[in-house]
């Protein structure tokens, strides 16, 4: 697990994304949620990227325990589909990072030196 910990400005910055884009509610019920759940346990191999992560409250946090977040929902399609649109959206912001180191090297390249 310590192969993929992350620091507290990094988490700090995770929540804020999550609680923004999930509008403080929490992705299982839809209650108020304030804390941050591993859509994959860490104890089954998920990591810490935002792209397993979703915002939750702490009666759902501790409710799903060592579940996914697909085992824990069930038949919930509705709440499944918001955790997959989530996951859209954090790809998008992978894809948009990638786009803006390859926009600052093509810079760095045509100011370098001859
Ligand atoms: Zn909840």
């Amino acid at each position: 697990m310590s192969r993929n910990r992350i620091n507290a400005h990094q988490r700090r910055a995770q929540m804020a994304r999550l609680k923004k884009w999930w509008a403080g509610e929490c992705a299982y019920c839809g209650l108020p949620g304030d804390t941050l759940d591993h859509i994959i346990p860490c104890a089954y191999g998920g990591d810490n990227s935002l792209m397993n992560k979703v915002l939750a409250c702490r009666a759902c946090n501790e409710g799903k325990d060592r579940m996914t977040a697909e085992e824990y929902l069930g038949n919930s399609t509705y709440r499944l589909r918001r955790i997959r649109a989530w996951q859209v959206y954090v790809t998008g912001l992978y894809a948009e990072a990638e786009h803006q180191v390859a926009a600052k090297r093509r810079s760095a390249e045509s100011e370098a030196p001859l």
